[in-house]
């Protein structure tokens, strides 16, 4: 597994995440602190969400259970229909 990696933009050196607040569900807020003795540089950093690679198994889950809830009869049968090959 990796680990995320944070260098200091000022020297370069690693630096550790000392603190986070998460603004809100895809962006965060981390404070940083430089690990060379010899910066000392402490500042924040963005993480932010950026795209979907693969959706969420979880998130296709619920869209099909909502779909499923709020189908017509009809359109329930249809499907049914199609899941069963029947139609095309
Ligand atoms: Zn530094």
């Amino acid at each position: 597994m990796r680990v995320l990696k944070i260098l200091c933009p000022e020297c370069g050196h690693n630096a550790i995440v000392s603190k986070s607040h998460r603004i809100d569900p895809k962006l965060s807020t981390l404070y940083c602190q430089c690990r060379n003795v010899e910066c000392g540089h402490t500042y924040t950093l963005a993480l932010g969400f950026g795209h979907t690679i693969s959706p969420s198994a979880l998130t296709n889950n619920r869209l099909v259970k909502y779909l499923a809830d709020h189908l017509s009869p009809a359109d329930h049968q249809m499907v049914l229909d199609l899941l069963e090959g029947r139609v095309r």
